[in-house]
């Protein structure tokens, strides 16, 4: 299927890309968000989206989830689209635009901000066999609510900061945490260690390090499983445990994919840009934890920033008579409001 052609084709739909949308709208440009992931929000909605941030201008703390959420909505006045679970597969110019393709559909457009972040990501998968057919029915890489765990005994394997923010947070819901690791070695924040810690002296969880999963076992007469089997790495030994959901928080895998082979400079899989987020290749910019610049910081709060910059430059490239400064929003029409 091919779309109507449109200003700017936003690739990604994280927090830049979002900010980059509704940035679009008020600058007057047709834009459209075209993600890979099947919800907007890019890390903050697939990686951590009951965490608190506490560094977004404005914002004492917010839940990722709830800032996905406002730039969706700030974004949304405009009634651009967001095609979502449609990965960036190719790019072709065509007729003086571009045309950037996925698996299903082909999107033309006058210009291109790549806000990929980190890539297409996916949460890293257990290796073990025996976890597959579980994935969706008890095994879980995302928790999007953590009260689902309320009454449930849960097995979390991990070692990094995730897997104890999870282990620390549910051990107050659920009725019991269990936090499996291949080592003993934690790559996680020491104070939620010892807060863990705690919960495991407390008795709502248990620590098992140089373990891994081994098997899991389908509750008799059931499509659930009520037990699973951990190895002991060292020991080569086995102990049966109740559980009745596995987080695996294994960090994630990412892939910046096709966008490597579209002549724009990269450094360590991060797009060199200067400072109007140009790419070095005419139409195209690109903003976010993609980009890579002396003094970058992967922040959100500059991912904002970014966006704001790389769209008021598209706008001004395709339209010469409009500025490259957009003016104050306090002060616009499209906003209802008047000039000082
Ligand atoms: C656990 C954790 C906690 C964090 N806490 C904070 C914090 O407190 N404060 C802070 O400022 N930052 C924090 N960050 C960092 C912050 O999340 C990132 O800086 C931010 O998400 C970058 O936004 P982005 O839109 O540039 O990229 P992303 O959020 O990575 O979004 C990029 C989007 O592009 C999509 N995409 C990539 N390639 C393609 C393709 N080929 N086709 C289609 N879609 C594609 C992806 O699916 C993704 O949705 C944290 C990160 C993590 C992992």
């Amino acid at each position: 299927m091919e779309h109507e052609l449109k200003d700017i084709t936003i690739i990604g739909g994280g927090p830049t890309g979002l900010f980059a949308l509704f940035y679009a709208g008020m600058r007057g440009a047709t834009a459209q968000i075209v993600d890979a992931l099947p919800e907007a929000g890019g890390q903050l909605a697939a990686l951590y989206p009951e965490k608190y941030i506490f560094d977004v201008a404005g914002f004492p703390k917010v839940l990722a989830k709830d800032l996905v959420r406002s730039l969706a909505q700030q974004a949304s006045q405009f009634h651009q689209p967001m095609h979502l679970g449609q990965r960036v597969t190719g790019l072709e110019e065509r007729d003086g635009h571009f045309l950037l393709r996925t698996e299903t559909g082909g999107f033309p457009t006058r210009s291109i901000v790549i806000a990929a972040g980190i890539g297409a990501f996916s949460p890293r998968r257990l290796p073990q066999a025996c976890a597959e057919p579980w994935y969706g029915k008890g095994i879980y890489d995302v928790v999007t609510d953590p009260m689902k765990f309320a009454g449930k005994r849960v097995v979390i394997i991990g070692g990094g900061d995730t897997a104890f923010d999870w282990a620390t947070q549910l051990a107050g819901i659920a009725t019991h945490v269990s936090l499996v690791h291949r080592s003993d070695r934690f790559r996680a924040h020491g104070a939620t260690v010892s807060q863990f810690e705690a919960d495991v002296a407390n008795g709502r969880a248990s620590r098992f390090v140089f373990h891994e999963i081994a098997d899991v076992l389908r509750a008799p007469g059931s499509d659930s499983f009520s037990h699973i089997v951990l190895r002991d790495v060292k020991a080569k030994t086995t102990t049966e445990i109740l559980a009745d959901v596995i987080l695996p928080m294994l960090g994630f895998v990412s892939d910046i994919g096709p966008i490597a082979d579209w002549g724009l400079s990269f450094e360590k899989n991060e797009i060199v840009v200067n400072q109007l987020m140009e790419t070095g290749r005419t139409g195209i910019w690109a903003a976010g934890d993609v980009t890579t610049y002396p003094g970058k910081l992967k922040l959100i709060a500059c991912g904002f920033s970014e966006a704001a910059i790389a769209v008021n430059q598209a706008a001004h490239w395709m339209y010469p008579e409009k500025k490259v400064s957009p003016g104050h929003s306090s002060n616009m029409g499209i906003f209802g409001q008047k000039d000082d």
